[in-house]
């Protein structure tokens, strides 16, 4: 039965999309069998994934949550979900917005993706949703949906300026709504370890919330080629397989199974 874990932040650009390719293609690579969700409305994932119209794409993840919401069928999975390079994923679009707002209207909206998710467990080894940048209802979703969340930080963005809230957040979903979610812990991105900034940056980290929650003893180190990859539609394993950024993800993906 699959894991569920989201990847998440409410900051942008602290490698939330990227973490998920990069876990997912490695997790597939250590042999296990592994679906994304792409829940955010800028459908970047999806895009990663080399689909250039996310929003022609139907069924998406926003259509599953409308249905959700209505308490209708959901559509076979076979028109759901789609796979690339040995991945499985479900695409997201701009009317994920639309969803966005219709959650807040709606009672007991919280458990839609969980409810979509939990018909899906059976089939994977792991779930992995990236997230939007906020704490809003979609990302309440995903983790009233999770076993565990994986924060990524960007050392280099201050990004630990938001974590207290984003904690905050964590802390009362687990206390009311999903008492399973558990921090799997932070994943440090974007950090060139040979740089004296990154290196102050990480022992700023490390001081203030190793004894708060775990800190991922893989860090992933800045590199251009990531753009790249993407661009090309592609995993940075798959792009260029040595690349610091894709050895540091294939050791983040060993790291994470053996916990
Ligand atoms: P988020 O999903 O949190 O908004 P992204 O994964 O989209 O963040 O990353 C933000 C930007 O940083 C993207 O342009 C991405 O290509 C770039 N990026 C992410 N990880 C790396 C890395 N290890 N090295 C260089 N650039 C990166
Ligand atoms: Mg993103």
């Amino acid at each position: 039965m699959a894991e569920i874990i989201a990847i998440a932040n409410q900051k942008g650009g602290v490698g939330k999309t990227t973490t998920t390719l990069n876990l997912a293609y490695s997790l597939h690579q250590l042999g296990k069998r592994v679906l994304t969700v792409d829940f955010d409305s800028q459908a970047n994932l999806t895009s990663c994934y080399g689909i250039e119209n996310p929003n022609a794409i139907e069924p998406n993840i926003s259509h599953l949550m409308m249905a959700r919401m209505e308490e209708d069928e959901l559509p076979d999975k076979a028109a759901y979900i789609k796979t690339a390079n040995g991945v499985d994923f479900i695409p997201s679009s701009i009317s994920l917005s639309v969803v966005d707002a219709s959650l807040r209207l709606e009672m007991g909206s919280e458990m839609m993706l969980a409810g979509i998710l939990e018909g899906l467990r059976d089939d994977y080894d792991y779930i992995l949703i990236d997230t939007c940048p906020s704490l809003g209802s979609l990302t309440i979703n995903a983790l009233a949906a999770a076993d565990k969340v994986i924060i990524t930080v960007n050392p280099q963005l201050l990004a630990m300026m938001g974590l207290q809230d984003f904690m905050k957040t964590v802390r009362k979903i687990k206390k009311r709504i999903n008492t399973r979610l558990e921090v799997s812990g932070i994943l440090l991105t974007m950090c060139d370890s040979r740089t004296n900034l990154c290196k102050v940056l990480k022992d700023q980290v490390y001081d203030e919330y190793n004894k708060v929650v775990p800190i991922f003893n893989t860090t992933i180190p800045a590199t251009v080629k990531v753009g790249e990859s993407i661009y090309y539609g592609m995993s940075i394993q798959q792009y260029s397989p040595k690349a610091t950024a894709g050895i540091a993800y294939r050791e983040f993906a060993k790291e994470l199974v053996a916990l």
